[in-house]
């Protein structure tokens, strides 16, 4: 049995010193103050146990992580007509783009991209009765955690400088493939990225993808092979173009955001996250990739 809580231990050290950390995302400015000292690192296996250290439970903005989450919920919803609105190759650009590669026939290049993930949130705007509480409360019960939240600010602070998102749901909606107003679709959005949580709710959340869909929701839960699919997509497109790089050096499914969280998971094992601001040029946790090629490396433990 492998010592988990040493090994995580032993990276934090390793790491924890470095003086080369990144940048905080700035282009939200309510992320731009954040302390980028902050190092944290959660493991969760499948039968419950769990390792820490370091600020494992200080909260911070999700972000894109929260992408995989609300194509959780939609999947199950939409199984068909989902996969006709978005496609699922990877992009070999970042988050962000804008070009018609990513949007062939209005047809984002896949769901973890900005304009993916705001197909998918017109989805969610369409099927729930109230978007936002309904995703924050399905979060919440697939963590079993009440005390989760949405960051106001943070959301506002995107609303107002959020140019790109805008610019990227008013070409989904020349093309066709938003049902709602890119108003109340980006407002959605906003507010799924401002969601925080801790290091050890989100090794939680992302248990499912490491149990074949299985959780502790009630209704709603992904099918095995639902799972499988969305595995796929994260290791594939969870990290941008930089989602080759993550497969090389760490060799596992994940997603990052750019408030400086990572999580990632080896089915049936385990789910591992790790929280460092300081993002690398790609948007991705500079000391978040290295702590998890560590975990990786030192444990053998990745799906290669
Ligand atoms: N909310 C951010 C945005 O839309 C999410 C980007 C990210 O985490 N990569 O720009």
């Amino acid at each position: 049995m492998i010592d988990f809580q040493n090994v995580i231990d032993t990276i934090h050290n390793n790491l924890k010193d470095e003086v080369f950390r990144g940048l905080v995302a700035d282009y939200i400015p309510e992320l731009a103050d954040i302390d980028v000292q902050n190092f944290g690192i959660h493991l969760r296996l499948l039968d419950g146990q769990t390792f820490a250290t370091g600020d494992w439970n200080k909260k911070f903005s999700i972000q894109s992580i929260s992408k995989v989450l609300t194509l959780a919920m939609a999947l199950p919803m939409y199984p068909e007509n989902l996969w006709q609105r978005v496609d699922v190759e990877p992009s070999g650009n970042p988050f962000n783009h804008l070009s018609l590669l990513e949007l062939e026939n209005g047809i984002p290049r896949n769901p973890l991209i900005n304009a993916g993930a705001i197909v998918i949130a017109d989805i969610l705007v369409s099927l729930l009765k109230n978007p936002k509480e309904d995703f924050l409360n399905y979060v919440r019960a697939v963590v079993d955690d009440h005390t989760i939240t949405f960051n106001l600010e943070v959301a506002e602070s995107e609303r107002l400088t959020g140019y790109n998102n805008y610019a990227a749901a008013n070409l989904l909606k020349a093309y066709g493939n938003l049902e709602n107003d890119v108003d109340v679709v980006l407002d959605f959005y906003f507010h799924q990225c401002a969601i925080e949580m801790n290091c050890e709710q989100l090794s939680k959340a992302f248990i499912m993808f490491a149990n074949h869909g299985t959780c502790c929701l009630k209704t709603n839960q992904l099918s095995a092979s639902q799972a499988k699919r969305i595995n796929a997509i994260m290791l594939t497109c969870g990290f941008y173009d930089e989602a080759g790089e993550f497969a090389f050096e760490v060799g596992l499914p994940g997603k990052s955001g750019v408030g400086g969280g990572i999580v990632a998971l080896l089915p049936n094992h385990f789910t591992i996250s790790v929280w460092s601001p300081g993002l690398n040029d790609k948007g991705n946790s500079l000391l978040g990739m290295q702590a998890l090629e560590q975990f990786t490396t030192m444990t053998k433990l990745s799906i290669f």
